[in-house]
C-alpha cells in the first residue's frame, strides 16, 4: 500500500488526476472569486466548491457571497441602530453627571440631538414636547428645561 494513502498529498494527487476529466467550454465562473467552474459541475452551480483549508477552516465562496449581500442590505439599518445606541450612551452620561433636570444647552453640549429622537410627540395637554430615545425620555418641563426619565418604550 502506498504511503500516500489518506495523506493530503495523495488527495491532491487524486484531485489532480480528476482535473484531467474537467472541461471548461461553458466558461462559467464563481460569482465570488471568479475561478472557473468545470462544465461537469451541476447546471445550477454558481460558486466553486467548499474547501477545507489547512488550518481546518472552511472556505465557502457561496457563504461569503451571501454574507456580503446580506451585510450590504442591512447596512443602513445598522447605521441607524448604532446612532441610537450612541444617543443612549450619551444620555446615560448626561443623566449621571447633571441629574434628571437638564437645560437644552446641557443636552446639546453632550451631543444629544432631540430632533433625531426615535419618536417625538406632544404631551397630553399638547403644550410640551416629549422626545423618546431608546431607554430614556426627555419631557419638556420649563422653557428650555427637560426632565429625563427612564423609559421602557424603546428599551434596550
Ligand atoms: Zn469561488
Amino acid at each position: 500500500m502506498s504511503k500516500y494513502i489518506e495523506s493530503e498529498t495523495h488527495q491532491q494527487y487524486i484531485k489532480h488526476q480528476m482535473n484531467h476529466y474537467y472541461t471548461y467550454y461553458i466558461e462559467r465562473k464563481c460569482l465570488k472569486c471568479k475561478k472557473a467552474i468545470p462544465d461537469q459541475a451541476h447546471g445550477l452551480i454558481k460558486f466553486c466548491e467548499r474547501e477545507v483549508l489547512p488550518d481546518g477552516s472552511i472556505k465557502s465562496c457561496k457563504d461569503d457571497f451571501n454574507a456580503a449581500k446580506r451585510k450590504k442590505k442591512m447596512g443602513p439599518y445598522k447605521a441607524i441602530g448604532y446612532y441610537h445606541k450612541l444617543m443612549h450612551d450619551r444620555i446615560e452620561i448626561l443623566l449621571r453627571e447633571k441629574g434628571e433636570l437638564v437645560s437644552l444647552d446641557e443636552i446639546l453640549s453632550y451631543g444629544i440631538n432631540l430632533t433625531r429622537a426615535v419618536e417625538s410627540d406632544y404631551d397630553q395637554d399638547e403644550r410640551n414636547f416629549i422626545h423618546y430615545f431608546v431607554g430614556y425620555t426627555f419631557r419638556e418641563y420649563l422653557e428650555k428645561e427637560f426632565l429625563i426619565t427612564v423609559d421602557n418604550k424603546y428599551a434596550t
